[in-house]
């Protein structure tokens, strides 16, 4: 059999496809000599608000600043605790801690990855001002138990969305079911831009009126600012980009679920592994298909699947309350840190090929070999 090179991801094919309108897209700003908060990203709000079913949509300058201007607008400061989940990208904590707020991190579910709803109760603290799940790998967090906390204990919830574009839970697109909802348009995100990009979402007036006026530096009307806020903004190639892709979003979130089928058929036999789990209550769109590598074995098998050609990525390999800034709370979290020493990602992208997904099934029979 012959043996190809799979990298973790592959843009090229979706590019390709759309070659002729991203680069008529791309030229018709260019020739509008205009940059910055134009009509792209106006009808790019437009737009991802009617998909998304949601009253606003607010372009940002990246996933993490959705993050850092939800917070605030919703009204998260100096001193408050913000609940989340340890096993994420570290942006996730670091746009709590850059508000001046305090994350406080409890275990995950170790079948999802996502925030235990069990364990969130009692580390509610009079301090507590909201909970910031994540929707990890694409699949949702279980919301129903989080929002009704938050009712409980009058909370906000903020949803970290930045890898789960057009996912869902219980029907409701992710995103839109807490207060505010955040998304990446990194390139590699499953709704990606070709350079920084971010959203935010929400059916609140007065937090997108809020959100609208940090990502201009505070300012409800130029030079007549009122607050502290941002320069970010999602610029109008990029949301010009967004806009030809937009409505592929399903068709390749779609064919993500059917390669993430073919694998589990694939790797079901394969011993010493756990393929991902899908909650009844989710529909999981695959930013990464995420399996466990038991025994210890997860870098001896990485190491071994890389000498083939293929690439795979650990995420995360440290959970974040094990790195420097928040170690010095001794966290003891164990799922959070069985999961960091277990999973492996694998090569995932709308248009991998059932041929190559073969390869690299007998690559991990002859790494357990
Ligand atoms: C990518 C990502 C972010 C940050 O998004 P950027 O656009 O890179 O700033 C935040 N949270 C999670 C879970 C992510 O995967």
């Amino acid at each position: 059999m012959e043996q190809v090179k799979i990298p973790v991801l592959d843009l090229t094919p979706e590019i390709e496809a759309l070659w002729d309108e991203l680069m008529a897209a791309i030229q018709k700003v260019l020739k509008s000599g205009q940059f910055i908060m134009g009509p792209n990203v106006k009808a790019f709000e437009q737009e991802v608000a009617a998909y998304l079913g949601v009253k606003h949509a607010i372009g940002v300058n990246s996933g993490t600043d959705a993050l850092v201007i939800a917070l605030r607008s919703a009204g998260i400061g100096p001193g408050d605790e913000v609940i989340t989940t340890p096993f994420t990208f570290f942006a996730t904590a670091e746009a709590i801690s850059q508000v001046g707020a305090i994350p406080v991190f409890v275990d995950i579910d170790p079948k999802t990855f996502n925030i235990d709803p069990e364990l969130i109760e009692p580390a509610i603290t009079p301090k507590t001002k909201a909970i910031l799940p994540v929707h990890l790998y694409g699949q949702a967090a279980d919301m129903d138990p989080i929002m009704g906390l938050a009712a409980k204990y009058n909370l906000k919830v903020i949803e970290d969305t930045a890898q789960a574009f057009g996912g869902e839970y219980k029907g409701r697109k992710l995103g839109t079911i807490g207060n505010v909802g955040c998304f990446s348009f990194f390139p590699s995100k499953n709704l990606g831009a070709f350079g920084d990009g971010g959203l935010i979402a929400t059916n609140d007036d007065e937090i997108a009126e809020i959100a609208r006026m940090l990502r201009v530096h505070g300012a409800r009307k130029k030079y007549y600012n009122e607050m502290i806020g941002y320069n970010s903004r999602l610029d109008e190639i990029q949301a010009a980009i967004l806009r030809v892709k937009l409505p592929h979003i399903d068709e390749w979130n779609e064919a993500r679920r059917q390669a993430a089928k073919r694998y589990n058929e694939l790797l079901k036999d394969v011993p010493g592994i756990v393929t991902p789990y899908e909650a009844p209550y989710a529909k999981h769109v695959y930013h990464q298909y995420t399996i466990r590598v038991l025994n210890g074995r997860r870098n001896e098998v990485k190491k071994h699947l890389e000498e083939q050609g293929i690439s795979t990525m650990i995420y995360y390999p440290v959970p974040v309350h094990k790195l420097p800034v928040y170690a010095n709370k001794n966290y003891r979290l164990p799922e959070a840190e069985k999961a960091a020493g277990e999973v492996l990602s694998l090569p995932i992208w709308s248009q991998i090929t059932e041929e190559m997904q073969k390869q690299i099934k007998r690559n991990f029979e002859d790494a357990l070999a």
